[in-house]
């Protein structure tokens, strides 16, 4: 079901008709006006939300020279002249998009539940990891026991057993309820491979327990990077959350991929808004790639001090060698083995066009065009939303690096020993500190 509502820019009078999709009643609605290039942004409403659209005003008069798509939940088609053959397929989004198979339409419902919870559940990680740095444990314990958030409830389900007897059993609880909420961004599919990813390669690489690990590890705890990384990290996500439900049909359509064309784009999402959530995680792993770069010398070299060119001090070389987008794209190398989610994550057309405000769109094909001095690259608004969620991912793959450092350091250097997750051997008791 289509509500038809109509618009008119305040600068140019160019006149637009809204074809709504009912899904949630309110929605972010952002294009440009392709006559006198003005962005009309805002938050629009079918229901009595007032609405706060900017540089255009709804009217009653049902002329328009162009159709416009809006859809909470569906990619769109992008916005046409009245009288574009192209779009005479009347179906709507959803018709357009969805089909009927189980377990997709369980992640779609997922992801609906999220977007209707949001309020309730976007500040959690920043809160549930603030406790932790503070030592308020017995909050801590009270929040990670909840006995109505369904996200605590799925850490419940799948830690056995689901106990808090020391300090890094919140480090490790945090840590789940954490990714229970992040699965929201970066679908079951993707965490999944994250976790083959760190159990493969970490795990077994650090069975080894050597000097030059605890040296790192004990290196990464003085220089407070743990902890500026889980505050950092907890930072993007809550950026991203704010962000989520413009980007629902981003979600979505990496579920029901099959009908996404270039006819289609997404009229809720704001590129600028999209482009510093890209530069946020471009500076995250600019700034604490240290950790790849140092687990990826002890795996490839035996050596935390031993670059690929050489052996030098590890924190003074890095420091003082390259800038954060040089750590990332040469201090990765791609053959090495902690290297694979960060190999071409971050594009330096992309990152220098939003420090230099270089970028634009054509409002009637959504392709954004970034420039970087005499480089140009080009991509079209869904798949630069793509891309964001790709170097999202490999934040996230970074956290997860960093989260293992942190709980091999509390083992081997602080003596802890974890309960959570860890079936006790029958008569064995740990000494905890
Ligand atoms: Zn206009």
């Amino acid at each position: 079901m289509v509500i038809n509502k109509f618009l008119a820019c305040n600068i140019c009078d160019t006149r637009y008709r809204v074809r709504w999709e009912v899904g949630r009643n309110d929605a972010t609605l952002y294009f440009k006006c392709p006559c006198c290039g003005v962005s009309i942004r805002g938050n629009s409403s079918q229901g009595d939300e007032p609405e706060t659209i900017v540089n255009a005003h709804p009217v009653n008069e049902k002329r328009y020279d162009y159709i416009l798509e809006l859809s909470t939940d569906f990619l769109v088609n992008k916005m046409h002249k009245a009288n574009d053959e192209r779009f005479d397929d009347l179906r709507t989004p959803f018709l357009r998009t969805f089909f009927f198979d189980e377990e997709k339409i369980k992640l779609f419902s997922n992801i609906m539940y999220f977007a209707n919870n949001l309020e309730k559940y976007k500040n959690e990680i920043d809160v549930v990891t603030s406790l932790f740095q503070h030592r308020s444990y017995a909050h801590l314990r009270k929040k990670m026991t909840e006995e109505d958030n369904p996200y605590i409830n799925l850490c419940k389900k799948r830690i056995d057993p689901y106990v808090f007897k020391s300090n890094i059993d919140f480090l490790m609880g945090v840590h789940q309820y954490s990714v229970s909420l992040i699965e929201n961004i970066l679908t079951e599919k993707y965490v999944i491979q994250v976790s083959k990813y760190i159990k493969d390669i970490v795990a077994c690489f650090l069975g080894k327990e050597s000097d030059e690990i605890r040296k790192f590890v004990l290196l990464l705890a003085d220089q407070k990077v743990f902890d500026e990384v889980d505050k950092k990290y907890s930072t993007l996500v809550n950026n991203f959350f704010e962000q989520y439900r413009a980007l629902v049909p981003i979600f979505v359509s990496r579920i029901f991929p099959k009908n996404v064309d270039e006819t289609q784009g997404i009229t809720t999402l704001d590129s600028e808004i999209l482009l510093n959530l890209y530069k946020k995680c471009y500076e995250f792993i600019g700034e604490f790639v240290i950790v790849v770069i140092g687990l990826n010398n002890i795996a490839t070299r035996s050596k935390l001090d031993a670059f690929k060119d050489g052996e030098h001090d590890f924190l003074n070389h890095i420091s003082s060698i390259w800038s954060k987008y040089n750590k990332v794209t040469q201090g990765i190398v791609p053959e090495e083995l902690f290297s694979e989610p960060f190999i071409n994550c971050v594009d330096n057309v992309i990152r220098n066009s939003e420090a230099h405000f270089n970028y634009e769109m054509d409002p009637m094909t959504q392709m954004i065009t970034f420039k970087d001095k005499n480089k140009t690259k080009k991509l079209y608004l869904v798949d630069f939303a793509k891309d964001t969620l790709n170097i999202f991912y490999s934040a996230t793959v970074l956290w997860e690096l960093s989260y293992q450092l942190h709980k091999k350091y509390r083992i081997i250097c602080l003596g802890e020993r974890p309960a959570f997750g860890h079936k006790m051997a029958e008569g064995r008791k740990y000494k905890w500190n």
